[in-house]
């Protein structure tokens, strides 16, 4: 069996054709849905939804399917689930579990962590030792693949215990703002993919009902001017300001 970090390395792999096929991630001019299948000719429901490791209830339910009857180009939504991104299964996953105050939530903050070590457990344990009770300071980590997975997303308890963050020193930010951290140093390089493509379809994801309908998507040094440099000169802010049609 393959240990769980080879498992979310796999199930990365394999979902990397289906999510990104084509000049979805860079370059991109628009917010592309990802998890949209177009109905070919032969298809069944059995078969797309073995083909994307869902279930066929699963796959109906999504799109409020009664019948098993499907039509050549109708579009049907995938469920985002392990087979379509395993990365974002475990946030899926934990968040089915929790009950999310959509309105409370305005802002998404992306980070990075300014150091290639760690992950959530060592971030918590340096949150704790600067005093913050709740600890993990952020509510998501994505990893570098050196301490956690590449494009690991790691689930803080902020996120499901549904507490503020303590990513930014704007206080209100923090109360509202939800904070996603990317392992690395981005002053010295660019996010792998992987990274990006994690946090991009966590993002995604958050945004899908999660989030106040009027939350911004910005990151931490547009939060804090002049005082930090978070998450880094390399981070490609032009695709992330395409992608989320921010001005
Ligand atoms: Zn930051």
């Amino acid at each position: 069996m393959p240990s769980r970090r080879q498992f979310l390395r796999l199930g990365l792999l394999a979902s990397t054709g289906l999510l990104f096929e084509g000049p979805t991630l860079f370059g991109a001019t628009a917010k592309t849905k990802s998890n949209i299948y177009v109905v070919r000719k032969g298809d069944t429901l059995s078969a797309i939804a073995e083909k994307h490791g869902i279930s066929v209830a699963a796959l109906k339910k999504q799109n409020r399917l009664k019948g098993d009857r499907i039509l050549v180009d109708q579009k049907l939504k995938l469920p985002i689930k392990a087979g379509s991104n395993s990365a974002l299964a475990s946030v899926v996953t934990a968040t089915a579990k929790i009950k999310v105050d959509a309105k409370r939530w305005r802002h998404i903050v992306l980070h990075h962590s300014g150091i290639e070590d760690g992950n959530a457990k060592a971030y918590d344990a340096g949150h704790r030792r600067r005093g913050m009770e709740n600890g993990l300071a952020y509510h998501f980590v994505i990893g570098n693949g050196k301490d956690s997975g590449e494009g690991e997303i790691e689930i803080g308890p902020r996120w499901t215990n549904q507490l503020r963050g303590g990513h930014v020193r704007d206080s209100k930010v923090n109360d509202t703002g939800i904070g996603i951290c990317l392992v690395g140093n981005f002053q010295n390089r660019r996010p792998s993919r992987k990274q990006l493509e994690a946090a991009f379809d966590l993002v995604d994801y958050l945004q899908d009902g999660l989030v106040h309908p009027q939350h911004k998507v910005t990151v931490h040094r547009w939060v804090d001017i002049n005082h930090t440099v978070c998450p880094g000169k390399h981070f490609p802010y032009s695709t992330l300001k395409k992608r989320y049609h921010i001005a």
